[in-house]
């Protein structure tokens, strides 16, 4: 998906240009993969412009710094503010996608991250249905990838780490090039574990069910905590279980879930149709919640609205 590119990226504490937001090729991150990093969405909400979640995804950044052993030179409360600032200068009015990154620069060079110095830039673009405009409203169609999710004792999957997303990569580009629109990763036992950037979830005899981060080594999806939310507040039974690939072929429903993803239904696993290969009622309903939410228009949520103006 192509760039377009906005007005100011916070570099260090700074406003720079767009154009001018540079980092030197010897940059450790570049080489190793050794950052971490978010993805944020804000939303127009009747108030202006409102990112959402915002702490949650400031601590996420933190404690993926804090597996990764990187001490990132700002508090939660900075960063918070710089990533405000960033959604305010750039007057988006529309709503954008926002990026902050931790990274570690030019000065060091081998494994050792340790010495390496350590930089936060935050950038924000518009950024339209992560998947596209159809997929929200019909849903997608996913392949079980031949490459597994890294297990967590190899890298760890709580963490939202450059390097991690190699793998991702892999299994996406896998998807598209078999004619799918997103992969599911399996776990290295085989359980389903996630998609290349989004939660899994089914639904099956009204019951929600993602699988547990703890065993599937996914990501703890502010997106997944968002929707079991929502669900549990309509009266939806919610729970985490482990999940194989049949019970993908055999749910009545089947969504994903990501910051950049939002709620998109999933109509085919593997050529096989999900229920009646329409986005079904739990998925339908759920999805409207969501957008009501992030766009400010249910009071019970409007705690995780933080607005920019
Ligand atoms: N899993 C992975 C691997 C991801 O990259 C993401 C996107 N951050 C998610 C799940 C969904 O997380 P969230 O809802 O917090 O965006």
């Amino acid at each position: 998906m192509p760039i377009t590119p906005t007005q100011k990226i916070w570099m260090d504490g700074e406003l720079v240009d767009w154009a001018d937001a540079k980092i030197h090729v010897l940059s450790h991150t570049l080489h190793y993969g050794s950052g971490v990093f978010e993805g944020i969405r804000a939303y127009p909400t009747a108030q202006g412009l409102a990112v959402f979640r915002l702490d949650d995804h400031i601590r996420r950044l933190m404690a993926s710094a804090h597996i990764m052993m990187i001490d990132v030179p700002y508090s939660v409360e900075q960063l918070i503010g710089a990533t405000a600032e960033v959604a305010r200068v750039n007057g988006l009015q529309d709503g954008c996608y926002l990026r902050p990154l931790v990274y570690l620069g030019y000065g060091e060079m081998g494994l050792n991250p340790l010495p390496a110095p350590v930089h936060v830039s935050i950038a924000t673009w518009p950024w339209g249905t992560y998947l596209g405009e159809e997929a929200l409203e019909r849903g997608v169609s996913v392949k079980i990838s031949s490459w597994r999710r890294h297990d967590p004792n190899a890298a760890p999957t709580a963490a939202k780490s450059v390097g991690m997303y190699v793998n991702s990569s892999l299994a996406k580009v896998e998807a598209l090039k078999g004619g799918y629109d997103e992969a599911v990763l399996l776990a290295s036992d085989g359980r389903v574990s996630e998609c290349t950037g989004e939660n899994i979830f089914i639904v099956r005899d009204g019951v929600l069910l993602t699988p547990p981060s703890s065993d599937a080594g996914t990501l703890d999806g502010i997106t997944q905590d968002t929707v079991e939310t929502l669900a549990r507040d309509m009266g939806v039974e919610v729970r985490h279980e482990a999940l194989i690939r049949t019970d993908l072929y055999l749910a009545d429903e089947a969504f994903l879930t990501g910051t950049a993803a939002e709620l998109t239904p999933i109509r085919a696993v593997d050529d096989r149709t999900v229920g009646a290969g329409t986005p079904g009622p739990v998925t339908a309903e759920l999805q409207r919640l969501y957008f009501s939410t992030v766009r400010g228009e249910l009071d019970r949520y409007k705690d995780w609205l933080h607005l920019v103006d």
